[in-house]
């Protein structure tokens, strides 16, 4: 395993995240022992970041993820998330987030988290995020319940508007910087540079479009998105190779990024990731997928108030 400086947080994380939304079952059902396998053998291969959210599978991953990480706790980064608790269901104020992390910090067996992140924060008021909600978190962090704070969310320009407007530890952004996307540049990636704030780039298989499952019904991409990713995965497997080794070679390059988060279900699952840390696919292989997805590149899809 390779690390990283996580920003100027002094934490060095591991260039493959654990993104623990796989425990809430939203891209299908994982057997208990099957995650709890998966997390344990993560740890194993070096992994040492792990990210999840009371959101997903509604606070269960959590509690899945509390439980699989029992007597590791000490040696992991583990990042959670508040602000964002169903699919229409937000409280950025402070009470709210504040109330409910205890709640999190239950079902992860611990009485802290190494960071506490703003989830999704183009759902929220921005003016309440910058004004209520991460001071509130800086006030967790003084509490020593929070060793750092962050912010995450879909689109590039809202989160660095926000981390101008108040500092943050870190960023984490989601289906940006992967095969099918690279618009990180424009904004994001000079501010992180300049700020030396730690940057987290999650969903390198474009939140499972890139590894062939049954997509679920929430998917936001578009149609011709879904369709170009069905190709990138055939041609893939006609090329004998792992469309997830692909698509995550296409992430672990990335200049400032510190760790590719990537959801993870099973211990196969982390041992092919792990694998694809020293695959590099063929320039010919390269070339036909870029004209697959040629068509289809950069394009994004709703997500958040449209103010925002
Ligand atoms: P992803 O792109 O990592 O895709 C996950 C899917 O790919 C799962 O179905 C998983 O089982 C499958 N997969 C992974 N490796 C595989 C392999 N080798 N072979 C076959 N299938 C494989 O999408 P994601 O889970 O949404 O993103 C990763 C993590 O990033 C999340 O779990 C979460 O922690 C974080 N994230 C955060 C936000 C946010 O804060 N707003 C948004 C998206 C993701």
């Amino acid at each position: 395993m390779r690390y990283r400086d996580l920003g100027t947080t002094g934490l060095s994380v591991s260039v493959l995240g654990f993104g623990a939304s796989t425990l809430g079952n939203v891209f299908g059902k994982v057997g208990a022992s099957s995650g709890e396998r998966a997390v344990r053998h993560s740890v194993d291969c070096g992994i040492n970041l792990f990210d999840v959210s009371p959101y997903y599978g509604i606070t269960q991953a959590e509690q899945r993820l509390g439980g699989a990480l029992e007597g590791l706790r000490h040696g992991v980064v583990l990042a959670t998330k508040c602000g964002r608790y169903g699919l229409k269901e937000f409280d950025f104020s402070a009470r709210g987030v504040t109330d409910r992390f205890e709640d999190s910090l239950r079902r992860l067996r611990t009485d802290y988290v190494d960071l506490l992140q703003v989830h999704d924060i183009e759902f929220g008021d921005i003016q309440q995020i910058i004004s209520e909600t991460l001071p509130a978190l800086r006030r967790l962090q003084e509490q020593g319940k929070a060793r750092f704070v962050g912010i995450t969310g879909y689109w590039p320009n809202v989160l660095t508007h926000v981390a101008r407007l108040e500092p943050v530890d870190t960023i984490l952004n989601y289906c940006h910087a992967n095969l099918m996307m690279n618009d990180m540049d424009r904004a994001l990636t000079p501010f992180v540079r300049e700020s030396g704030v730690g940057l987290l780039n999650a969903s390198p298989m474009h939140m499972g479009l890139l590894v062939g499952i049954d997509i679920p019904e929430w998917h936001p991409a578009p149609k011709n998105v879904k369709l170009a990713a069905a190709k990138v995965v055939a041609i893939c497997h006609y090329a004998g190779v792992a469309p997830s080794a692909v698509a995550l070679n296409a992430c672990l390059s990335h200049p400032v990024a510190a760790s590719t988060l990537v959801g993870m279900s099973s211990e196969a699952q982390v041992d092919e990731n792990c694998a694809a840390l020293d695959f590099q696919p063929s320039e010919e292989l390269i070339r036909v997928l870029n004209e697959t997805i040629a068509p289809i590149f950069n394009t994004t899809w709703p997500q958040g108030r449209p103010e925002n």
